[in-house]
Protein backbone atom coordinates (compact mmCIF):
# COMPACT_ATOMS: atom_id res chain seq x y z
CA UNK A 1 0.00 0.00 0.00
CA UNK A 2 1.27 3.35 -0.90
CA UNK A 3 0.48 6.73 0.39
CA UNK A 4 -1.27 8.78 -1.92
CA UNK A 5 -4.51 10.47 -2.69
CA UNK A 6 -5.47 8.21 -5.94
CA UNK A 7 -9.05 6.90 -5.44
CA UNK A 8 -8.80 3.10 -6.07
CA UNK A 9 -11.31 0.84 -6.84
CA UNK A 10 -13.51 -0.66 -4.30
CA UNK A 11 -13.98 -4.33 -5.81
CA UNK A 12 -12.38 -7.18 -4.09
CA UNK A 13 -8.52 -7.02 -4.85
CA UNK A 14 -8.61 -4.41 -7.21
CA UNK A 15 -5.88 -2.09 -7.15
CA UNK A 16 -6.45 0.03 -10.10
CA UNK A 17 -7.18 3.64 -10.21
CA UNK A 18 -10.95 4.24 -9.89
CA UNK A 19 -12.72 6.53 -11.98
CA UNK A 20 -16.11 6.92 -10.80
CA UNK A 21 -17.87 7.11 -7.08
CA UNK A 22 -20.99 4.90 -7.03
CA UNK A 23 -23.07 6.62 -4.22
CA UNK A 24 -25.62 3.77 -2.73
CA UNK A 25 -27.80 3.20 0.44
CA UNK A 26 -29.37 0.01 1.62
CA UNK A 27 -32.67 1.25 2.95
CA UNK A 28 -32.85 -2.28 5.51
CA UNK A 29 -29.59 -0.82 7.30
CA UNK A 30 -28.71 2.46 6.79
CA UNK A 31 -31.02 5.65 7.49
CA UNK A 32 -32.33 7.18 4.60
CA UNK A 33 -30.09 10.40 4.65
CA UNK A 34 -27.06 7.68 5.05
CA UNK A 35 -24.92 7.56 1.83
CA UNK A 36 -21.97 4.93 1.00
CA UNK A 37 -20.09 5.30 -0.95
CA UNK A 38 -17.97 2.72 -3.61
CA UNK A 39 -14.62 3.65 -5.76
CA UNK A 40 -14.81 2.06 -9.06
CA UNK A 41 -12.08 1.83 -11.76
CA UNK A 42 -13.41 1.30 -15.10
CA UNK A 43 -13.71 -2.34 -15.63
CA UNK A 44 -15.78 -2.48 -12.44
CA UNK A 45 -18.14 0.03 -12.78
CA UNK A 46 -20.59 -1.86 -14.93
CA UNK A 47 -20.51 -4.91 -12.39
CA UNK A 48 -20.67 -2.91 -9.59
CA UNK A 49 -23.47 -0.60 -10.42
CA UNK A 50 -25.36 -3.73 -11.54
CA UNK A 51 -24.50 -5.14 -8.12
CA UNK A 52 -26.00 -2.32 -6.27
CA UNK A 53 -28.96 -1.80 -8.87
CA UNK A 54 -30.19 -5.15 -8.43
CA UNK A 55 -30.47 -4.89 -4.88
CA UNK A 56 -31.98 -1.24 -5.18
CA UNK A 57 -29.36 0.07 -3.78
CA UNK A 58 -28.07 2.63 -5.92
CA UNK A 59 -28.87 5.96 -6.20
CA UNK A 60 -26.18 7.93 -8.48
CA UNK A 61 -22.79 7.87 -9.77
CA UNK A 62 -20.62 10.75 -9.73
CA UNK A 63 -17.36 11.40 -11.83
CA UNK A 64 -14.09 11.74 -9.82
ZN1 LIG B 1 -11.54 -2.34 -10.26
Amino acid sequence: MTAGDDPVCSAKDCRAPASVALLWNNPKIHAPDRQKTWLACDSHQQSLTDFLAARGFMRKMERL
